[in-house]
């Protein structure tokens, strides 16, 4: 049985204050309920730390929203693996497309990332996904496959398991436009393909591969009822408690 896993990108959002207030009632909200699924939220850096204090003795994990690949110095502004680490993150979203465009981070930089990450003991969110144009104009699973085989590129099979891909197509992230479940899970069962080419039967069968891009309490049962979705990245409904709980429950 593979792991359903609901993570929460909170983004450039929440100030110290919200961030608190954010996840006490995520708490609040779970407390008492009997899950299906692994809950991860993942706070702007600098709130971290309060997060992790916060979420200590519940089911709510904490990642990052992206690191940099390097060990330590002269590297103005970026945080390193260890840094996380040391703060109790445990995982570390990689990939993310608002990264790849508007921070124009390549397969290369995320494959670096995900090394460093995997050797310090965080576990990647694996972001890829498609545009609208390259879905469009039939590029789709050559970008697909080329985000894969990029970023996993030197990783071991016996790292799979600390992995959680996540497919976000970049046409459905905060547009309010969601793949139908039809049309996720078909990307989803192409990347199971891939990763079972790449390594093993076995060790593609046992990933969790989440869908993200306008996941929302109403359509997260439909979309996590496909057989190759194994839970959600979520942005925009992740920012308030009841709908974050909303779409864990529905699953
Ligand atoms: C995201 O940014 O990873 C995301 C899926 O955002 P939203 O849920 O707002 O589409």
């Amino acid at each position: 049985m593979r792991k359903t896993v609901i993570a929460g990108n909170w983004k450039m959002n929440k100030n110290l204050a919200e961030a608190k207030e954010l996840v006490n009632g995520i708490k609040s909200a779970l407390e008492g309920k009997t899950l299906n699924a692994d809950v991860i939220v993942c706070p702007p850096y600098v709130n971290i730390a309060t997060v992790v204090e916060l979420a200590a003795g519940s089911v709510v994990k904490v990642g990052a929203q992206n690191m940099y690949f390097e060990e330590s110095g002269a590297y103005t502004g970026e945080i390193s693996a260890d840094m996380l680490k040391s703060v109790g993150a445990e995982y570390v979203i990689l990939g993310h497309s608002e990264r790849r465009t508007i921070f124009g981070e390549s397969d290369e930089t995320i494959n670096k990332k995900m090394k460093k990450a995997l050797e310090a003991g965080l576990k990647p969110i694996f972001c890829i996904g498609e545009t609208l144009e390259e879905r469009e104009s039939g590029t789709m699973k050559s970008v697909i496959a080329k985000q894969v085989k990029g970023g996993l590129a030197g990783i071991p099979e016996r790292d799979l398991a600390e992995i959680i891909v996540a497919y976000e197509p970049v046409w459905a992230i905060g547009t309010g436009k969601t793949a139908s479940p039809d049309q996720a899970q078909e990307v989803h069962a192409y990347i199971r393909g891939m990763l079972k080419d790449m390594y093993s039967e076995a060790a593609a069968e046992a990933m969790t591969i989440q869908y993200g891009g306008s996941v929302k309490p109403d359509n997260a049962k439909e979309l996590m009822g496909m057989k190759d979705i194994d839970g959600a990245l979520v942005g925009g409904a992740c920012l308030k408690a009841d709908s974050f709980a909303g779409i864990i429950t529905a699953v």
